[in-house]
């Protein structure tokens, strides 16, 4: 039997997420950002749940055509754009739409020959300071492209740094709006968090004009697989988001720990009392950050107990105390959630794993280890 660790990608939950989002932003078409091999979830196993998007937003070409071989044939977005010259040739053969967002890549359309005329959008650095052209640089950019015969509509995009904290987006929207004011084309600017938290829905538009009439296009990424983009302010429960990875194991072994005895490498927990434990196989090497200390929240056959000690590569150990005084019997083959949905339902958000390991819920999906099989589930 293999080890007992599996993570799930749940259809059902994408399929919720997208109509959060869609919610959002009802005027808008929707991107699905599916970078980094979905966030870790695996392009193929989100297809089906996102395959209600307007388009699909990604880097790599590899990963373009990927999309293209599911039978996507709606419009594909490289986020970053071209690398080199001959990439242009594999956007005109699976007709992908690019981001232009430096005069190196303009100069690569201009040498580049087609017959069919691009689809870009133009990539303005209003403040993030990553990609970009200036706000006193984009109309000559703009101009320049239009002028190009491999160039078909433009559309103009930028990216927020702000949309999930207290600086918000309103200086950026500020620069975008005044140096596009009189530019043609469809406009795409938010990311998951400025769509959660500065809707254009008809209900929250008020006060949003500028942003309703610049989102022609959303992009959200990380909230479509179940995060909240500003935890801990924000909760995926809060945004009415549902987790779409699970990742899930269980207990192999159990111990009784007497006061004074420790558990795990450096004898990082030392029991004050003799308490019951469970050693979970699920390590570092499944992609559980090794960073999590002690008191990280965990269900053990659904209910909310803790991580003890160190994690290592293979295993880590959880309190069974809390299931003990419940009336349960946690043995050996316990159904143990790290993340995601239990069997029977309850709730652990990745944001909370993540925020133990002072990191993001971003950081654990894209982190899930190759030898952690995945199942698909509706
Ligand atoms: C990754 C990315 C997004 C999605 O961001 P989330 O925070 O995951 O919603 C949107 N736009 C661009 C340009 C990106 O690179």
């Amino acid at each position: 039997m293999p080890r007992p660790i599996t993570a799930t990608v749940h259809t059902d939950a994408l399929r919720a997420n997208m109509a959060r989002l869609r919610a959002a932003a009802p005027d808008a078409r929707v991107w699905a950002v599916v970078k980094a091999n979905a966030y870790g979830h695996g392009i193929e196993r989100v297809f089906d749940g996102l395959r209600g998007a307007d388009g699909f937003a990604l880097l790599d070409l590899e990963e373009a055509q990927r999309v293209r071989a599911l039978g996507w044939r709606g419009p594909i977005l490289l986020l970053e754009g071209v690398f080199e010259q001959r990439d242009l040739e594999l956007c005109s053969r699976l007709d992908l739409w690019h981001v232009v967002h430096c005069g190196e890549q303009i100069d690569m359309l201009a040498a580049h020959k087609t017959k069919l005329a691009h689809r870009v959008f133009l990539k303005m650095n209003s403040g993030m300071n990553r990609l970009g052209f200036p706000p006193g640089r984009y109309r000559a950019a703009w101009s320049r492209l239009n002028a190009l015969p491999q160039v078909d509509e433009i559309s103009l995009m930028t990216h927020f740094s702000d949309a999930d904290g207290p600086l918000g987006i309103a200086a950026q929207m500020a620069v975008f709006a005044a140096a596009t004011r009189d530019l043609p084309g469809e406009r795409s600017l938010s990311n998951s968090a400025a769509s959660l938290r500065h809707p254009t829905s008809a209900a929250a538009a008020h006060g949003h004009a500028e942003l309703q009439s610049a989102s022609d296009w959303v992009r959200p990424g990380v909230a479509l697989y179940g995060s909240a983009p500003d935890f801990p302010e924000g909760s995926a429960s809060d945004w009415g988001l549902a987790p779409a990875m699970t990742l899930a194991s269980k207990i192999i072994a159990t111990q009784e720990l007497l006061a004074g005895q420790s558990v795990g490498y450096g004898s990082a927990f030392t029991a004050t009392a003799p308490m019951r434990i469970g050693i979970v196989a699920c390590g570092y090497a499944d992609g559980y950050p090794r960073l999590c200390p002690t008191g990280t929240p965990v269900l053990v056959q659904g209910l909310r107990t803790r991580t003890l000690g160190r994690v290592s590569m293979d295993m880590l150990s959880v309190d069974l105390e809390p299931l003990l005084a419940a009336g349960q019997q946690p043995a050996l083959g316990s159904e143990v959630t790290l993340w995601g949905r239990a069997s029977g339902g309850a709730l652990l958000d990745i944001d909370e794993v993540a925020s133990s390991a002072g990191t993001l819920g971003y950081e654990l999906m894209c982190a899930l280890a190759q030898r952690v099989p995945v199942l698909a589930a509706d």
